[in-house]
């Protein structure tokens, strides 16, 4: 359908090369946009490259460290030198220090932080010109279930996750006359690394959520395939400041 169609558009996935960020961008190159994986290991970024290339997609990896604020403004630059111009940007890359909030050191928070909310901030910030140029752009920040609930774990993953929402919505006030669509989708338990080390600390883990899943199952990245296509397209150009659960219903169980 044309209505989907992102054959002439490119993308930014960071943490493309693995977990959600992967299935987001298998979306995005099946339905036809250039895809820049994005991330720390290059190994990994090759991998990912290659999957997406075995699919029939377009992709190249360019290095970041979301950390980094040069780091993230030169992916921005880089990515339109080399590839002409830049549509879409999701910024997934995230990571979680689950800890109680009295064992956080203040270095612990700033990681956290820089990961999951400084660095969506400043990539949007460095894509915007771009996209106002173009005449318009679309903008997928990537929240969570502690974007809506608290765990005693993740105080500062929570806040990260609160955040994005919230800086997503001013983002989409600001940018809407650009025609800049920003929203936020909010997965639920997706079975990824992240994750994969979270069952490992909690080993009740995987059984409560399933239990409490309708779907009755983790999620899977390729689950997010469909979100990122549609939040990219055409389809979605009346759609901004939302935050949508992708979730199996997680978040609507009573
Ligand atoms: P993974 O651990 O599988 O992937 C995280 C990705 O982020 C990796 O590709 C990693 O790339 C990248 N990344 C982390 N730190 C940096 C950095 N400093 N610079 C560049 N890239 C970085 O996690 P998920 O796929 O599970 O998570 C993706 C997003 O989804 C995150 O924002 C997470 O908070 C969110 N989320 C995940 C949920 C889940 O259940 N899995 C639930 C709710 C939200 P590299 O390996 O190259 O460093």
């Amino acid at each position: 359908m044309n209505m989907f169609d992102l054959s002439d558009k490119v993308a930014i996935v960071t943490g493309g090369n693995g977990g959600i960020g992967l299935g987001m961008a298998e979306g995005l190159a099946k339905a036809g946009a250039q895809v820049v994986v994005a991330g720390r290991n290059a190994a990994k970024s090759a991998q990912a490259v290659e999957q997406l290339k075995a699919h029939g997609g377009r992709a190249i990896a360019i290095e970041v460290d979301v950390t980094d604020e040069a780091s993230c403004k030169k992916l921005i630059e880089d990515t339109v030198s080399r590839l002409g111009r830049l549509d879409i940007l999701v910024n997934n890359a995230g990571t979680n220090i689950r800890k109680q909030p009295q064992e956080y050191s203040a270095s612990e928070w700033h990681s956290v932080i820089d990961t999951n909310l400084t660095s969506a901030f400043i990539c949007s910030n460095a894509a915007y010109p771009h996209m106002k140029q173009a005449g318009g752009g679309k903008i997928i920040h990537i929240g969570s279930m502690m974007s809506i609930f608290g765990a005693s774990f993740s105080a500062v993953y929570a806040a990260t996750k609160g955040g994005i929402v919230q800086m997503g919505r001013a983002m989409a006030c600001a940018w809407a006359s650009d025609n800049i669509q920003v929203n936020c989708v909010l997965p639920g338990w997706i079975d990824t690394e992240l994750t994969q080390r979270a069952r490992a600390q909690y080993s009740d883990l995987e059984g409560r959520v399933t239990a409490r899943t309708p779907a009755g199952r983790w999620g899977l990245p390729n689950d997010f395939s469909g979100i990122a296509v549609f939040l990219s397209s055409p389809a979605s150009d009346f759609l901004t400041g939302t935050a949508i659960p992708v979730d199996g219903g997680y978040s609507v169980q009573g």
